[in-house]
């Protein structure tokens, strides 16, 4: 057993009765929750802890959880938190845009709250995943070797330069995230000033022609930036 200290996880809810049956059963295992009752709080909260995850409600007094989303996502701090929607029925088209913007899992109301349970365990262990930062990666037929700086598709080595190299490692480790341009122009040409968030644009159609089944599995996130889609 590792000492971990628990897991924070903010529940943004105003519905007072669902928020606290959320959190008792989060308390059951062993989570740290708590409750935040609006849209803006839970921004400046979320960026001020960066709680370990977030379930957001879609239905909030003032920003509801679609913008919130948006905005977390469009914030360096916050855009990886890993982020659990919450939706009503009937909201089923909401759901997908909150898929869209960059929420990682959805639960649709009435849930279980066995099942919410579930769910944050499993993310949170792909997230713990996706942080041990592995050297070579695996997708589909498509591999990727950092310590020897090889990329092969069916067993054909691709020619990348550094720079292509960089972002195709990027989507690997956060497979299934939304990235903004900012934090791929970041991450991969680090801090210095070269280039717009366009140079990434003109690489990602640069890797999507050198390797065909990215042009699919990279989708595009108006207005945000680029995610690769997991494989199950
Ligand atoms: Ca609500």
């Amino acid at each position: 057993m590792t000492m971990e200290s628990p897991k924070k996880i903010m529940v943004v809810e105003d519905e007072k009765d669902i928020g606290e049956l959320v959190l008792r059963y989060l308390q059951k295992e062993g989570y740290m929750p708590y409750r935040i009752g609006d849209g803006r709080t839970a921004l400046a909260r979320a960026e001020a802890e960066l709680p370990d995850l977030i379930i957001l409600d879609l239905m909030l007094p003032g920003m509801d959880g679609l913008e919130v989303a948006r905005r977390l996502r469009q914030n360096d701090r916050t855009m990886l938190l890993p982020i659990i929607m919450m939706t009503a029925k009937g909201e089923e088209s909401d759901k997908l845009i909150g898929l869209e913007i960059g929420a990682d899992g959805y639960i649709a109301k009435p849930f279980s709250v066995k099942e919410l349970v579930a769910r944050v365990k499993s993310l949170l262990r792909r997230v713990e995943r996706n942080d041990t930062t592995p050297v070579a990666y695996q997708y589909g037929p498509l591999s990727l070797d950092r310590s020897r700086f090889e990329t092969v598709v069916d067993g054909v080595p691709i020619d990348l330069t550094t720079k292509e190299f960089g972002l195709l490692e990027a989507f690997l480790r956060n497979r299934g995230r939304v990235l903004t341009r900012d934090y791929l122009l970041n991450t991969v040409w680090g801090n210095m000033d070269i280039g717009s968030t366009r140079t990434i644009d003109v690489h990602v159609r640069h890797l999507r022609e050198k390797i065909p089944l990215l042009a699919e599995a990279v989708v595009t996130i108006k207005n945000l930036g680029y995610k690769l889609r997991e494989i199950s």
